[in-house]
């Protein structure tokens, strides 16, 4: 039986170990377009260990995180990664903020978050002294992570136990004959009895490829990054209370495994799918975004919020402005431009963003359409499902049951 999987993020990397673990009798081919894996938003990320504070009881998010933080941090451990705990500080700064708080720490007790802890405005000070706050929640299993070295050590340890990584094989075109898929790759051809897609930023374009309609567009969402000059400022992650309408953060302070402190990132609609520059423009992505409905609708559903990251996203007083709301000392002088990433978001037709994981199955093929944050902290168990998922449906160890959430 054999396996080819196209996309070397940490979600394809996370599915082809765990389907090496449960197969070890299957070849197994990684695919990556680029000249390295990882390289896009695996790597371009705020490098935060999410436990699941932020997701509804019972969804992909909440079970992946929730499981995910754990094999993650196990996992650094086992191999000498950078890692760091330090917890996490929620802030809320107005009354109408502490009652959405509250509901944030409702919902981190029904994950089964542990330790959780409600602040006064005078406790969150004094374990963040820089803070200002009406209340405050800690999240103590928060941490951060190098996850340029996760990618690195998911490679070697594939590669070790024979899994084949191929770079530069970016998929152009599939073809199901003869209860096969035939795979055209811009370096190489591939037949093979199952594939699995983990395409990120080009989740929906692959799909298409397959000739699957995945009824969502991915759109690409820039995150924009300063650099902290005063790092001694921020001692834990400090993270503002998030815009329920938005499946983004805020900005906020993160402490950064390799020493550091990053502010940001804002959300702004990006014209290219994979540009890591502030205005970065590519004309198919481009002409795609201004020729898509759903994408206008959902401006025009969110015309504040999106005029407000526009402003943000070119003026760094706007940007110092919602920084001040969580750290007031801070002045323009403490920011350096940082470096940008871009999250790969799925809307759906009426302009609303898919919130949870999704993952869409055909013959012989499982897609991962979307895959946000907390899909970085959550890759070894969402690689853990989809190695599950992919068994059960195309019966690649030979035990074909479906278990658990493969179910
Ligand atoms: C700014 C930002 C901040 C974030 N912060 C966090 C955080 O703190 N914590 C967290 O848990 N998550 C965070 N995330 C989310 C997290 O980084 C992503 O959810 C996760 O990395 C997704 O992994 P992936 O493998 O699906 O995608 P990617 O890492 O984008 O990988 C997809 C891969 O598919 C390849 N590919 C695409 N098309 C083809 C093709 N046709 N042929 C072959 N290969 C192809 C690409 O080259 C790429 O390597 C953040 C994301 C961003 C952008």
């Amino acid at each position: 039986m054999k396996v080819v999987i196209v996309g070397g993020g940490l979600v394809g990397l996370g599915a082809a170990y765990a389907l090496q673990a449960r197969a070890p009798h299957a070849e197994i081919v990684l695919c990556d377009k680029e000249r390295d894996v990882g390289t896009h938003q695996s790597t371009h990320n705020s490098g935060v260990m999410h436990c699941g504070l932020y997701y509804t009881p019972g969804s992909w998010k909440a079970k992946f995180a929730v499981r995910g933080i754990r094999r993650m941090k196990a996992f650094a451990a086992e191999h000498a990664i950078a890692s760091d705990n330090c917890g996490k500080l929620v802030v809320a700064t107005t009354a109408a903020e502490v009652e959405r708080l509250r509901g944030l720490y409702a919902r981190g007790q029904a994950n089964g978050l542990s330790g959780l802890q409600w602040m006064s405005g005078a406790e969150a000070r004094e374990r963040e002294p820089a803070v200002r706050a009406a209340a405050a929640v800690l999240v103590p299993e928060e941490g951060i992570i190098d996850y340029g070295g996760v990618v690195a050590v998911l490679k070697r340890l594939l590669e070790q136990s024979g899994v084949t990584v191929k770079t530069s094989a970016q998929l152009l075109r599939a073809r199901r004959t003869a209860g096969k898929w035939r795979l055209a790759f811009s370096s190489h051809d591939e037949e093979a009895d199952a594939v699995i897609c983990c395409a990120g930023l080009q989740a929906d374009r692959v799909a298409r490829a397959f000739g699957h309609e995945p009824g969502v567009q991915i759109v690409p969402f820039r995150g924009e990054y300063f650099l902290l000059r005063r790092p001694e400022l921020v001692r834990h992650l400090i993270y503002p209370v998030p815009n329920p309408r938005f499946p983004f953060l805020g900005v906020h302070f993160t402490r950064l495994a390799r020493g550091g402190v990053e502010c940001g990132p804002n959300a702004i609609l990006a014209l290219d799918r994979e540009g890591y520059r502030r205005g970065a423009f590519r004309v198919a992505d481009a002409a795609e975004t201004f020729a898509s409905p759903a994408i206008w609708r959902f401006v025009w559903r969110n015309f504040k919020t999106t005029v407000h990251e526009i402003r943000r996203s070119h003026s760094k007083a706007v940007f110092l402005e919602s920084l001040r709301t969580l750290v007031p000392e801070l002045q323009a002088s403490d920011l350096a431009d940082g470096p940008v990433g871009v999250r790969a978001q799925a809307m759906r037709a009426d302009g609303s963003l898919v919130e949870d994981f999704s993952f869409v199955e055909e013959t012989g093929v499982l897609h991962v359409i979307n895959a946000p944050s907390p899909a970085a902290t959550a890759s070894l168990a969402i690689g853990e499902h989809i190695a599950a998922k992919a068994d059960a449906l195309f019966g690649i160890s030979g035990r074909g049951v479906l278990t658990g959430d493969a179910a």
